[in-house]
């Protein structure tokens, strides 16, 4: 059985696929759907998102985009909701990427040639087409980039039809805290937590971190075989997938690290815009994403500091002062939830997905920017089904620096 640590949008997207194709799945998360995913846009936009060091990034973007409408409709059926774009909220009129000031446009002109070069499907715009797209931009929008296969979905929709799929396949659901992975003893006795022979059966906690370094450094640790929970037995796997978000470090040697985001929901009595909107003002970034009840997501901040989740005055501030020069009918919208999540971010921003280097250990982690984007090629590749996608993402690169 593959047991799977973190119910966020990768973890129940994995224990979904794999459940659909037949394996045997447990998923234990405490609060499943808290974490970033609870925070996220969900912007599906590869190409407007495309920064000059990150092309391996939008190929797993692209790939993963074009599973997208296949994924939502299978998940929308399993779930029992029907159509995905209402049910999901599922939108595909793209992404505008408009300029403010004299140096975002230069900035944005620069971003249109080096999107031209890699051959990526945009038009550019300028500030009177933008507004003739968008009527509620304002006056000084001066120009923009329309990315027309970029996409979005409403990553709380996307995890609760998740949740309704996995108990509809009888996937059990352990909501209960992991404290660490258990190992096969290698030899010696284990240390760490101790004897756990009655509770496991075969694990204990001793030896090494598991992780990508396997365990070699000449400790004691050998395959991890399940998971102890803090207030529940210990479950035993054949596989432990670990999805933990941000806190996989807690779990495993692995280089993921928190990226806090604030965000905010507005709520509006009519949709204030008919696509997604991303701006640069004076150089800070800022997009907008509307749903299809009159929500409008503002966000979000990038921020480095650890395990803080606090919403500040200062982040929310600079999200609608940057949102009110793109849109300035923002103002007049009614504030309805503000947080911050934190992204699993990892060295060089793609993600770890495959075989870590202890045996039994499966990663799904270290999604940071963009994990609801990459669900669909996340659980395709530990399917097997993506062969480049699963080298880009092999753990193995991080394995003679960890
Ligand atoms: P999470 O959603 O964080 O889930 C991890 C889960 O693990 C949690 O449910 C947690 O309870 C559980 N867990 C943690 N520790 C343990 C443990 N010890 N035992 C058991 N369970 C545990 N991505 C996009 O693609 N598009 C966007 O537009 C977008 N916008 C974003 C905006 C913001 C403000 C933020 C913060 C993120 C955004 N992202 C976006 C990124 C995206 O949210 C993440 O990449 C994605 O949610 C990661 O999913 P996950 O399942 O790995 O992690």
């Amino acid at each position: 059985m593959d047991v799977i640590v973190g119910g966020g949008v990768v973890g129940l997207s994995v224990a979904w696929r794999l459940a659909r194709a037949g394996r045997p799945v447990t998923v234990v998360d405490p609060a499943p759907a808290s974490g970033a995913s609870h925070a996220a846009a969900g912007m599906l936009a590869p190409v407007s998102e495309v920064t000059y060091t990150e092309a391996p990034l939008l190929r797993l973007g692209v790939a993963s985009l074009r599973r997208w409408p296949a994924f939502a409709a299978e998940l929308a059926a399993d779930a029992g909701l029907g159509d995905p774009r209402t049910g999901l909220d599922l939108r595909s009129e793209g992404t505008l990427d408009v300029a403010f000031g004299a140096d975002d446009l230069v900035a944005l002109d620069e971003l249109a040639a080096y999107m031209d070069k890699l051959g990526l499907p945009v038009e550019r715009l300028t500030g009177r087409e933008c507004r003739r797209l968008e009527p509620m931009l304002a006056p000084s929008v001066r120009g923009g980039l329309l990315a027309p296969g970029d996409a979005w979905v409403d990553p709380r929709r996307v995890t609760a039809a998740l949740l309704a799929a996995l108990e509809r396949l009888d996937v059990p659901l352990v909501r209960e805290h992991a404290t660490g992975l258990l190992r096969e003893d290698a030899g010696r006795d284990g240390t760490g937590d101790g004897d756990d022979g009655d509770r496991a059966g075969r694990g204990s906690m001793g030896g090494d971190r598991p992780g990508l370094s396997g365990g070699t450094g000449g400790g004691s640790g050998g395959r991890v075989v399940g998971v102890r929970l803090r207030d529940a037995p210990d479950i035993s796997a054949d596989r432990v997938i670990l999805a933990a978000g941000a806190w996989s470090a807690e779990l495993a040697d692995v280089p993921v690290r928190p990226v806090k985001g604030q965000i905010m929901r507005l709520r509006s009595p009519q949709p204030l815009l008919g696509r997604c909107v991303r701006g640069t003002v004076h150089g800070a970034s800022v997009y907008l994403v509307p749903r299809g009840d009159g929500e409008l997501v503002v966000g979000a901040t990038q921020e480095e500091m650890g395990f803080d989740t606090r919403v500040t005055a200062g982040g929310l501030y600079e999200l609608l002062r940057d949102a009110r020069e793109l849109v300035p009918g923002v103002t007049e919208l009614e504030v309805a939830d503000v947080v911050a999540g934190l992204r699993p971010g990892t060295p060089d921003n793609l993600p770890l997905i495959g075989p870590s280097g202890t045996p039994g250990l499966t990663l799904a982690t270290g999604h940071h920017r963009g994990g609801v984007l990459l669900a669909p090629l996340t659980a395709a590749v530990l399917l097997g089904e993506e062969s480049e996608a699963a080298t880009l993402c092999s753990p193995a690169r991080f394995r003679d620096i960890s």
